[in-house]
């Protein structure tokens, strides 16, 4: 069975990719990182039921607020969204077994988690630094490094430098949203999705795009749950919000790469690591 991808196709055929049980991968302390609220229930919503169900420790580290998915919107003003979308990501997360102590927002802007030269990235590192620290992860979620989304990459990088000046070594398994077909890639996605993107999809991250072991994670008996997690999110996938034309909605077509029995994880491929 073919499990090597690229990270030009990480998603060119997921059936194709060995079907992992949450066994092979529960560990007491897990962190899962989401650069907007939403990305942990769509990218990861199975794996962190499963998780909770075996009684492991998920915490929930949300980067931005979430505040350009409706830029235009009189009755969602900017706090109100950030509220809104706060309040569900702890439904979405309370249905997969979160507590809501167990979740931080950073509060970072939408559009603007810091890029690798941005003045704002070393406050951004220590926070993550800082969170990581207290928690000491022995795994943690985060986005595909290279997700066409700005936010997705920036969230990921800043993971990457919080850890590189810490002791920790937590597995680090990554989750693609934005990569699962040709078209959503580079185009702008929507508002407050994909829209900074820069062009270079790789230039913050690596010039050297590695090879990774893909693999899926069978959460068939957890999909009604995140089924209901990601439905909690009514502002990004109904009428909820319906004074701004331009906002972001995720649609049917969208949802169906989420609402698999199975979730699609990527790793990089060390000397160390297995396969
Ligand atoms: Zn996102």
């Amino acid at each position: 069975m073919n499990n090597q991808v690229t990270a030009t196709l990480p998603l060119s055929d997921p059936t194709a990719l060995p079907l992992r049980s949450v066994k092979e991968i529960a560990q007491s302390k897990v962190v899962v990182i989401a650069p907007h609220p939403d990305d942990e229930t769509l990218g990861c919503g199975g794996a962190i039921a499963l998780l909770r169900f075996l009684g492991c420790d998920v915490r929930v580290l949300v980067m931005s607020d979430g505040t350009l998915s409706h830029p235009r919107s009189q009755k969602f003003p900017s706090s109100v969204l950030r509220s809104l979308r706060e309040s569900e990501t702890l439904s979405a997360l309370k249905i997969l077994g979160v507590h809501a102590s167990a979740v931080t927002f950073l509060g970072l802007k939408d559009g603007s988690v810091p890029l690798l030269n941005s003045p704002l990235k070393s406050s951004a590192v220590v926070a993550c630094r800082n969170y990581l620290a207290e928690i000491a992860p022995q795994t943690i979620f985060l986005p595909w490094r290279y997700d066409p989304h700005p936010d997705h990459r920036a969230s990921w990088n800043l993971i990457y430098t919080a850890l590189r000046e810490m002791s920790l070594s937590p597995r680090l398994i990554e989750y693609p949203i934005w990569d699962w077909d040709e078209e959503q890639q580079g185009t702008g996605v929507g508002a407050g999705e994909g829209d900074r993107e820069s062009g270079g999809k790789f230039e913050e991250n690596s010039p050297i795009p590695p090879q990774v072991i893909g693999w899926r994670l069978d959460i068939e008996t957890m999909l009604e749950l995140k089924n209901s997690a990601i439905a909690a999110y009514r502002s990004q996938t109904t009428n909820l919000i319906d004074d701004d034309p331009e906002g972001f909605r995720l649609t049917p077509e969208m949802l169906l790469n989420f609402t698999r029995p199975w979730e699609v994880y990527l790793e990089v491929k060390t000397a160390d690591s297995c396969c």
